[in-house]
């Protein structure tokens, strides 16, 4: 309480110092600044290149033990020096690689008891990120471990380590996203295949990993190696300045812009108009807050470069960055590699009050909603081209924003869309939609190309598909055809608390206890439903399970 109620009062000191323009938009509910209190302080998230600055000579002389031991410190010290000093998550980019290469040039033999050892700190590691808080015990440590690539021995090894730790646990942190690759690990004659089936298997059990696509079209060109994934979504890779590589960069900030707010808006003052007519007069209005969005991003981004690289004690002492902090003169030639994210959410609620139907009831409304996210997209990269900038266009993970836009939305309005408590996250289908999970891609595949910022598709099942991972290869083959970038599967996910067992029950059939933990995902991260926002809650009360008919 004490913690909320101080950043409450820090956010409105924060606003008070901005541009009014800027602080209305906000106020009003028309874009949400993510991240306030952090305003001008921080970056938001780094997918921080661990190789670069370890000490291998420092820790050369250690035992192996040692060796093994500070591999896992230096990687907590990292997770625990970086929550310090940024707002948002940290993802490894590679972590069964990153660890292989480590353990080798440490010359840590490859033995039978220094494998075991490393599988319990492993375990040590994932056990650490549940346990460990941030911001006075308010905030777990957001990490995702990026995997699945690496092919030799050691780091199939550490994936599978990984994998099955997390399997047989309760844990629900980190996020792991499992990143497959056609000649890697997609088909059955590839080397990791056996590592995709192990990982779809914890998926069946615990919804996670999620999934990078690395063979839909649109990241064809990608070299998977070299992109990493955020919980959050968060996606880091093109460069207008630099190496197209997610490893080192930072999403340095973002705004969201509320949609249906602006379809409100034009169903009010101008309810006489056409469709088409009402449509184009939608593109320009929010052309004309993504200008003041685009502003607004560039206000912050000057405020950080500003920053010394002291302000950035892990990262100075670390060089986990794309440029070594310590060696520029201004800290924008590091975060110019970075990105700048408009985010939206509500795609559904907005065409829905445009054409009076949902963007997936028919193949002309979805069109719609294409073209609308194309615009998006366009104007963006028009910003990008202008200011020599990495602007992108985010599916945002909706965190706050599902019930704090809705809720401003009610000062001004009232419509039913707005009255059930939560917006429809980024571009997805309705989360009480019942369409069966490959129409849902379908329709969702479409965006994925244009967000290029990040964003996630989900398919929801009724209760955990225990061992039933032909269903999963099946949407994931699916979800390749239809482009999308990325890949999750929800359940709901109950927690046993007296005997640990996991499942979907309200009575444990295991132990026949009720001391039952609802686990559920929301906005990229599981979490103890007990615990969620106000707009969590009524998503999560809402949603219906996608059948597979
Ligand atoms: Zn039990």
């Amino acid at each position: 309480v004490v913690y909320s109620r101080g950043s409450k009062e820090i956010k409105e000191s924060i606003l008070n110092k901005l541009d009014n323009n800027f602080s209305k938009l906000h106020r009003e509910g028309r874009i949400h600044i993510h991240d306030l209190e952090a305003y001008g302080l921080t970056y938001n998230c780094l997918t921080p290149n661990i190789l670069q600055g370890f000490p291998f000579e420092e820790f050369s002389n250690y035992s192996d033990f040692k060796k093994l031991i500070e591999i896992f410190n230096y990687c907590k010290h990292i997770v625990v020096g970086l929550g310090n000093e940024q707002s948002g998550g940290i993802a490894f980019a590679n972590f069964d690689e990153q660890v292989e290469k480590i353990y080798k040039k440490l010359i840590i033999a490859q033995n039978e008891i220094n494998l075991k050892f490393l599988t319990e700190l492993i375990d040590s590691f994932l056990k650490w990120i549940n346990d460990a808080r941030d911001r006075c015990g308010q905030v777990q440590y957001y990490v995702s471990l990026n995997l699945g690539l690496a092919t030799g021995d050691l780091a199939r090894y550490i994936t599978s380590s990984v994998l099955k730790s997390f399997m047989d646990s309760k844990y629900i942190r980190p996020n792991i996203i499992f990143k497959i690759k056609d000649g890697i690990n997609r088909s059955t004659i590839d080397r990791n295949f056996d590592l995709l089936q192990l990982a779809m298997k914890c998926t069946c059990k615990k919804m996670i990993p999620t999934y990078f696509l690395g063979d839909s079209n649109h990241n064809l060109k990608i070299d998977p190696f070299e992109i990493a994934l955020m919980g959050c979504r968060s996606r880091v890779y093109q460069n207008e300045h630099g190496k197209d590589t997610t490893i080192g960069k930072v999403n340095v900030v973002y705004n969201s812009i509320n949609l249906p707010r602006i379809a409100l808006e034009i169903n009010r003052e101008h309810s006489n108009l056409s469709k088409a007519k009402k449509i184009a007069l939608y593109n320009e209005k929010w052309m004309e807050i993504a200008d003041s969005v685009k502003d607004l991003l560039f206000d912050r981004y000057y405020k950080i470069c500003k920053l010394e690289a002291d302000d950035f004690p892990c990262n100075s002492e670390h060089n986990l960055m794309i440029i070594d902090i310590n060696k520029v003169k201004s800290l924008e030639d590091v975060f110019k590699n970075g990105t700048l994210s408009i985010g939206f959410i509500g795609l559904s609620e907005t065409i829905e009050l445009l054409t009076g139907e949902k963007f997936y009831a028919n193949e002309e409304n979805h069109q719609i909603a294409i073209n609308l996210i194309k615009m998006m997209r366009e104007t963006i990269d028009e910003y990008r081209r202008e200011f020599n900038m990495n602007f992108s266009l985010l599916g945002t993970s909706g965190e706050f924003i599902s019930g704090r836009f809705p809720s401003e939305d009610q000062k001004y309005f009232s419509h039913p869309l707005i009255d059930k408590g939560f917006y429809t996250n980024s571009f997805h289908v309705d989360v009480d939609s019942s369409l069966n999970p490959f129409e849902k891609l379908k329709f969702e595949g479409p965006f994925h190309k244009f967000c290029n910022g990040g964003c996630i598709s989900y398919v929801e099942f009724q209760s955990a598909p225990l061992n039933n991972f032909e269903a999963i290869m099946e949407l994931i083959e699916h979800a390749i055809k239809m482009d999308i970038n990325y890949l999750g599967f929800n359940f709901p996910m109950d927690v046993c608390l007296d005997c640990d067992n996991v499942g979907t029950f309200d009575i444990c059939d295991q132990c026949g206890g009720n001391n039952i933990q609802r686990i559920r995902r929301v906005s990229g991260y599981l979490e103890d439903a007990a615990f969620f926002t106000p707009g969590k809650k009524a998503e999560v009360s809402h949603r219906k399970p996608n059948v597979i008919i």
